[in-house]
């Protein structure tokens, strides 16, 4: 905080409705960062809060040992709409990552994990140690014997590393977010998937930031075109209001599940409370308007941030997955001092973690035209005083 502080971003939240966040003076936001994907529908949504008020009348967490009815509901959404049949519920990302890895070490037996030298993919436990090690070095808990990373996009090191044959999986987003969404070859994920299959190594992605909806698909794995053994989901499905996570299986990585039914057991995992605002996050997200929406407002961003291009050549780049976006400056440093420019003209936003010249901009999922034109007049105000 003293940090941001230093940095003229003296910023304390008050309150929040939509997309607009104010500060303690009063002073109004555009939030195009929505904590990476947790308020994709609005801050406060009240198809969200709603759902949680209802359920307070007859829900608490739940059981441990049985299931309840809205975890089924919530579970049967997520298998359908993914094609994995198989699902476990866990308290944050972090949590879901790790247990996604735990399953791909049991599946195959192997322990070494593959990722994107720039990902990020938890802060803690075996998740913190895929991807860039950065975070878990920091604290001295990195497993540089189990945890191998490649260059974003690059398939050459992605197979000589497979072809150790040690690899228990490869774990990826379908648009790495902590890089600013750099684009990858053609074919690359049809590549990724055939080679993992080649070498016994399960498919994770971590739709963390891409699913539900943000790729004008329900999944991200869905625009690329390969369907994973495992997916990982978080941050959108809580709407804003209630943590949860899940870890979506295919019948043949679940299998442990037929031996081993108490293999984990997260207390806080799926709780009822949990599931109900999952649901009524997962049905807006992934509803047909909303879809149509992401579409169309994603259509309206990269219109209104290729014409900001065209008239500032500092902006080199424009990265789009779906309503996800990276601005690239021909400038180290570039994506902190965007973040600042931003940040003085009302708008908050992000840099990506592991591209210094980057700064990402999240829209939401239901933004509409009005809101569009203001936050694009905004950005192009910040570019001008880079
Ligand atoms: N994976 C990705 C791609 C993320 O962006 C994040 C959070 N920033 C996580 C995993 C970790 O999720 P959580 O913070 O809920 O533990």
């Amino acid at each position: 905080m003293t940090l941001l502080k230093s940095a003229g971003m003296d910023f304390v939240a008050s309150h929040s409705e939509g997309y607009c966040v104010w500060d303690l003076d009063g002073r109004e936001f555009l939030d195009l960062d929505l904590r990476a994907g947790v308020y994709n529908l609005g801050h406060r949504n009240p198809r969200v809060t709603e759902a949680l008020q209802g359920a307070l009348r007859s829900s608490d967490m739940g059981f441990a040992l049985f299931p309840g009815e809205h975890q089924t509901a919530l579970a049967e959404k997520l298998a359908a709409s993914s094609g994995l049949d198989n699902v476990l519920f866990a308290p944050s990302g972090t949590e879901a990552n790790d247990l996604a890895i735990q399953v791909a070490r049991r599946h195959t037996g192997n322990r070494r994990i593959l990722s994107c030298a720039s990902g990020y993919h938890g802060a803690a436990g075996l998740a913190s140690a895929a991807g860039n090690p950065e975070f878990s070095q920091n604290f001295n808990s990195d497993y540089p014997d189990e945890f191998a990373t490649f260059p974003a996009g690059d398939l050459d090191s992605l197979r000589d590393e497979l072809r150790r044959g040690d690899v228990a999986a490869v774990l990826i987003e379908p648009a790495c977010n902590a890089a600013g969404y750099p684009t990858v070859p053609e074919g690359f994920w049809t590549e990724v998937q055939s080679t993992c299959a080649e070498h016994g190594a399960l498919l994770i992605m971590d739709e963390i930031v891409t699913g539900l909806g943000r790729s004008g698909h329900v999944w991200g794995f869905q625009k690329v075109g390969v369907t994973p053994d495992i997916a990982v989901t978080a941050k959108g499905l809580s709407g804003g209001i209630y943590p949860i996570a899940a870890v979506l299986m295919s019948a043949e990585s679940a299998q442990w599940l037929h031996q081993d039914f108490a293999g984990y057991a997260g207390t806080f995992a799926g709780g009822e409370l949990a599931c109900v605002v999952g649901s009524a996050a997962f049905d807006l997200s992934t509803s047909r308007e909303t879809l149509e929406n992401v579409h169309a407002a994603a259509d309206h961003f990269a219109d209104g941030l290729e014409a900001i291009r065209s008239r500032h050549s500092a902006l080199k780049d424009i990265r789009q997955f779906g309503i996800l976006f990276g601005l690239e400056f021909d400038l180290d440093g570039a994506g902190f001092a965007m973040v600042q420019a931003l940040f003085r003209n009302g708008v908050l936003a992000f840099p990506a973690a592991h591209a210094n010249r980057v700064v990402n901009l999240k829209p939401g999922l239901l933004v509409d035209e009005a809101f569009c034109s203001d936050a694009l007049q905004r950005v192009e105000d910040a570019v001008k005083t880079l």
